[in-house]
């Protein structure tokens, strides 16, 4: 990555940086008697305690983070014994990165200050002989060095993937620059300082550079954590059905990347709050975003409130809003596409094992009647034989015996006519059966009928209420096949309600412009889920004997036919079933 002459660089520098270190411990070695030991050690404490409450500034709206080591290092360097003093400040720093994995930004700044500010600090108080000064700014360096890739070694290899690339990315870019610039400039300081008092002066437009540089730096981190984070929350909301959990992932993003103290979506009727921090109950929204109406989607309001304390929200705050904003229009949007996209799946594959069954239904209903058509024809034959030959009977036994006969045949006859009733119903359900004429037929008029014909046969407990639609709409259909799926749905209506001491039975029609629909509600117990999706196949029953699980089967069948459907709803209170009739124009 690196050319070989920067690499070259790079080496001679960390060379004498290395050498510059090691010469000043050979001419102060560190001598670990128990008493420096115990200095060190809480000199370590103490740095570590120095690391931990490093102050986040504030300068001009962006944070800049100093710790307290390196003035602190600096101050006391003169009076103390400096390798043990360096070692625990590194040492320190090192503890604190490993706690805290600071990130390398936060140090950019502050190795760099130490470099000028112990070549300042010793040119000012012009207490050191050029060497010794140049010896402090090298120290220094070697300290940022030494420091700096042991923290990439033990931090940098966990906050990147490998410790090659932490090592590279770290050191050789961040800890080069730094070494650079604090060699040149404590060189600098070292040269101007021995000519003139008032050359630190330099040192302010470096110091400007350096803020505005730590300036800039901690802005573009800024942003690009709030790129990542938007990022992240957009991709959480990928495939999400349901607005509940949309709505709920939208405030938690508000929170995390505004820093809001509450945040509330509304939609529609809908609308779900949550409050961080002590917010005013009656305190009005400090910023609010309409959401707009996508495909068919309710319009909405996204709006937050600012943390007691905080600065009042920017521009940059009304952009991430904005962002927000538009992320939830698209993931409700997609939620409400997803959830269509489901639901028509699951009718089209209802009603393509319908079909097949029906197919199937017809053919076996075919098959069966032919043998079943020769099967009754002989059978009656069989029947009048047996009359003709109990009348020609010579002894009374032989008359018993025919007359015996007779019954049996009857009965066999009974069962292969029970049989051919099976196969009509079972063209019905197929449809096979030549359709008559199309008519006009009043709604209202015809859910009166049915009314009546079930009022005859209608049990005890149970009250019959017909709600027409006032507009009294008509179609053209058949009026015989509009019956029989009426009476096929208020007869399970009422079949729902046999053991309930009181029920009510509604038959409703809705003119709903391009469709009209007709309702059949009950106050049954309803239908249990794993009963709900076998509905509508053929010969699926609850019922026992007493059904013959045909009549939604038979229903599902003309509704097809007629471009109508059908949906329910139900719940332990009761069952509604909706047909839906197109308007022929
Ligand atoms: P059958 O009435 O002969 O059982 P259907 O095809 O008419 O056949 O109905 C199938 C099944 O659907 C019924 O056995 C019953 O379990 C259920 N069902 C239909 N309508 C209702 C209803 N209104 N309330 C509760 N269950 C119902
Ligand atoms: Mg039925």
């Amino acid at each position: 990555v690196l050319a070989g002459r920067t690499k070259a660089i790079i080496g001679a520098v960390t060379a004498l940086a290395v050498v510059a270190t090691v010469s000043t411990w050979i001419a102060e070695p560190p001598r670990p008697t128990p008493a420096t030991l115990g200095v060190f050690v809480l000199l370590f404490l103490f740095f570590l305690a120095a690391e931990r409450i490093s102050v986040p500034l504030s300068w001009r709206g962006q944070r800049i983070t100093a710790s307290f080591t390196e003035p602190v290092v600096l101050a006391t360097l003169f009076w103390l014994p400096g390798t043990t003093l360096v070692l625990a400040a590194a040492l320190a720093r090192l503890a604190s990165a490993a706690i805290e994995r600071r990130p390398s930004h936060k140090t950019l700044f502050n190795a760099s200050q130490i470099a000028l500010a112990m070549s300042a600090g010793l040119l000012v108080f012009q207490v050191a002989p050029v060497a010794r000064i140049a010896a402090a700014a090298l120290g220094t360096i070697a300290f940022t060095v030494v420091v700096d890739s042991a923290t990439v070694l033990v931090v940098g290899s966990v906050e990147h993937a490998s410790w090659r690339r932490a090592l590279r990315e770290r050191f050789l870019r961040v800890a080069f620059i730094e070494m650079v610039f604090g060699l040149s400039v404590g060189l600098a300081i070292v040269g101007l300082g021995t000519v003139h008092p008032l050359a630190p002066l330099v040192l302010a437009p470096l110091l400007w550079i350096m803020l505005r540089h730590a300036r800039l730096q901690a802005k573009l981190l800024r942003e690009s954590d709030l790129h990542r984070r938007l990022a992240r929350e957009q991709r959480r909301l990928i495939g999400i059905q349901d607005d509940q959990l949309i709505a709920e992932g939208i405030l938690e993003a508000c929170h995390d990347i505004l820093q809001v103290g509450r945040a509330r979506l509304t939609l529609a009727g809908d609308q779900w709050t949550r409050t961080w921090d002590p917010v005013p109950e009656d305190a009005p929204p400090e910023m609010g975003v309409a959401l707009m109406g996508v495909s068919g989607l309710a319009e909405g309001r996204l709006e937050i409130w600012r943390r007691p304390g905080k600065p009042r929200f920017e521009k940059e705050e009304e952009g991430l809003l904005l962002q927000l904003a538009a992320q939830t229009e698209t993931a409700l949007a997609n939620a409400k596409t997803l959830r269509e996209a489901n639901a028509q799946r699951a009718l089209l594959a209802r009603q393509e094992r319908l079909s097949t069954l029906g197919q199937l239904v017809a053919g076996v209903a075919h098959e069966v009647n032919n043998p079943l058509t020769y099967l009754r024809g002989n059978l009656e034959l069989a029947l009048l034989d047996m009359e003709d030959l109990r009348a020609r009977a010579a002894s009374p036994p032989d008359a018993a015996q025919s007359a015996e006969m007779e019954r049996q045949i009857t009965v066999a006859l009974q069962g292969a006519n029970r049989i051919g009733e099976i196969v009509k119903s079972l063209r019905a359900v197929a449809r096979q059966r030549p359709s008559t004429e199309r008519e006009q037929v009043h709604l209202n008029k015809l859910v009166e009928d049915i009314a009546t014909v079930l009022s005859a046969g209608l049990p005890d407990n149970v009250q019959l209420t017909v709600v027409p639609d006032p507009k009294d709409p008509w179609m053209l259909v058949h009026p015989t096949d509009l019956h029989q799926v009426l009476l096929n749905l208020a007869k399970n209506g009422l079949e729902a309600m046999v053991e309930m001491p009181e029920g009510e039975l509604t038959l409703r029609v809705r003119d709903e412009g391009a469709w009209c629909s007709i309702e059949v509600e009950d106050t049954g117990p309803g239908i249990p889920p794993e009963v709900q999706d076998k509905l509508f196949t053929p010969f699926f029953t609850t019922k026992g004997t007493a059904g013959t699980g045909l009549g939604l089967a038979i229903v599902h069948g003309i509704l097809k036919d007629v471009g109508g459907s059908i949906r329910f709803e139900t719940s332990p209170k009761g069952t509604k079933f909706v047909v839906a009739l197109p308007r022929t124009r």
